[in-house]
């Protein structure tokens, strides 16, 4: 063993080279524990000498802790500075161009004979002219001059075809659509230079929060909570339940988001989403220097509970939309952070536990709530391109999947049945010290059945 260590040490010399020689040294000694290089000074004083108080190189606990300590602290002062930037630049930005406030209008009750003209019921009803003219199917200005009755709608049925017409006129009327084409126009050529990125390798812990962040201030604080992935489903779904009808342009959205989803994975969820960069950057604050693992600790909690959590919860909310109309996301949205004027007492409290949640486990509101989360990860199971493992060059060390924020990449070594969300976020890219792993078009190939028997992350993210 001492000769093991005398060999650990001299890599050091060789910063660049380390991780894979010792990844592949260990391999070949099958010392399996030894898969990380930033735990190489705990195992080296075991191996030395389990009771020594002081590191290896010369390098005292007491100075390790310290910079911890300040670590950890500047972890905070992260989180709390992205917080209060968000909070102050989306104010600026919703007094300067927020938009009119979105919501589901509860229905008229008219006033109606049949004797009224369709004029006459149109302005004692306050209805913009381009929703009579609809609803009575009018062809010409002539139309405006006969009578309710002569239009064969009892009141029930009239009252019904007003409401679900208001409610598509207040959805369309609702909406910035000069803002929405710029957002989606600046989603697709933000997306596009992340993806070269990926697909070249080039995202590296540094790289990966300075994106993240543009993601946030471009698509939260300056283009606004709307339109966002999750809302296209969840305001479907609402409105649905509430009026009964759908409104087309959001089909169009929700269908060039899982567009995105299968031809990329989660990739939009991964970069271009303002609410999941957000969970991701204040994850990534209270990493190492290197993204491999937590400076407090980070939990994986086991997919079964999370995705069951995530279906439930989709479940209540459309039966309670469907039942009473009502929409309970709505209550404690966190996209709203981009929009604090629609902000309850409820929803800042749930917004509050949710970012600070998001510094111990990966995404939470992604992995335990969000409807787009859900139906990403069932396509993506056939996304066209995704994450990876090269098995011939793989040394089955497993620094990609202690590495990875959840368990998607244990999963994928293991070839588990149900694989938890993979974001494409590049970590276990960027960790393999065998460059084994690429995002790339193609079904992925399995491993030998033994090769990754023992791995296993203990639900810690170490
Ligand atoms: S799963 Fe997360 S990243 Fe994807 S749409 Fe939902 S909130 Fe956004
Ligand atoms: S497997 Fe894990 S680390 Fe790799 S891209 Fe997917 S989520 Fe990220």
């Amino acid at each position: 063993m001492p000769k093991f260590v005398a060999y650990l040490r001299k890599q050091l010399t060789n910063q660049s080279k380390y991780p894979t020689l010792m990844c592949e040294y260990v391999h070949n000694c099958h010392v399996k524990e030894i898969t990380d290089i930033s735990n190489y000074f705990d195992i080296e004083r075991q191996l030395v000498n389990p009771t020594a108080n002081s590191s290896p190189l010369g390098k005292p606990d007491q100075e390790i802790h310290m910079k911890n300590g300040s670590q950890i602290a500047r972890a905070f002062l992260n989180f709390a500075g992205l917080i209060f930037f968000i909070i102050a630049a989306s104010y600026i930005s919703n007094t300067l161009w927020g938009g009119k406030p979105e919501k589901i209008e509860a229905d008229t009750h008219l006033t109606y004979s049949q004797e009224m003209s369709v004029k006459t019921f149109g302005e004692e009803n306050n209805l913009p002219t381009e929703i009579t003219k609809s609803v009575f199917g009018l062809s010409s200005k002539e139309d405006l001059m006969k009578t309710v009755g002569s239009f064969n709608m009892d009141e029930a049925m009239l009252t019904e075809k007003i409401n679900k017409a208001l409610a598509l006129y207040a959805e369309e009327d609702s909406k910035d659509w000069q803002k929405i084409a710029a957002k989606f126009a600046g989603w697709i050529i933000f997306l596009f230079v992340v993806f070269r990125m990926t697909r070249k390798k080039q995202i590296h812990p540094g790289s990966r929060k300075v994106l993240y962040l543009a993601s946030i201030i471009l698509f939260g604080v300056i283009l606004g909570a709307d339109p966002s992935a999750m809302g296209t489903i969840k305001d479907a779904i609402a409105l649905y339940g509430a009026k009964g009808v759908i409104f087309p342009p959001r089909m169009v959205a929700l269908t060039v988001f899982l567009l995105m989803v299968f031809i990329a994975n989660k990739f939009f969820c991964s970069w271009g989403c303002q609410l999941g960069t957000l969970q991701d950057l204040i994850f990534r604050f209270n990493r190492n220097k290197k993204d491999t693992k937590g400076l407090l600790p980070q939990y994986k909690p086991p997919f079964m509970l999370t995705n069951t959590i995530r279906i439930t919860f989709l479940v209540v909310f459309t039966i309670i939309a469907f039942v009473w109309a009502r929409d309970i996301i709505e209550f404690i949205d966190p996209f709203k952070i981009y929009k604090l004027s629609a902000l309850t007492y409820v929803g800042w409290m749930f917004i509050s536990i949710l970012l600070i949640v998001s510094l111990f486990i990966y995404r939470p509101w992604c992995s335990l709530f969000c409807p787009f989360g859900l139906a990403g990860w069932f396509l993506e199971k056939i996304s066209i391109y995704k994450i990876k493992v090269d098995y011939d060059k793989c040394v089955a060390c497993g620094m990609c999947a202690k590495a990875c924020p959840n368990g998607s990449m244990e999963a994928i070594l293991k070839q588990d049945r149900a694989i938890p969300d993979c974001f494409a976020c590049s970590t276990c890219i960027d960790t393999c010290p065998q460059e084994a792993i690429d995002f790339s078009k193609g079904k992925r190939t399995k491993p030998d059945i033994d090769k990754f028997k023992g791995l296993s992350t203990k639900n810690i993210a170490e």
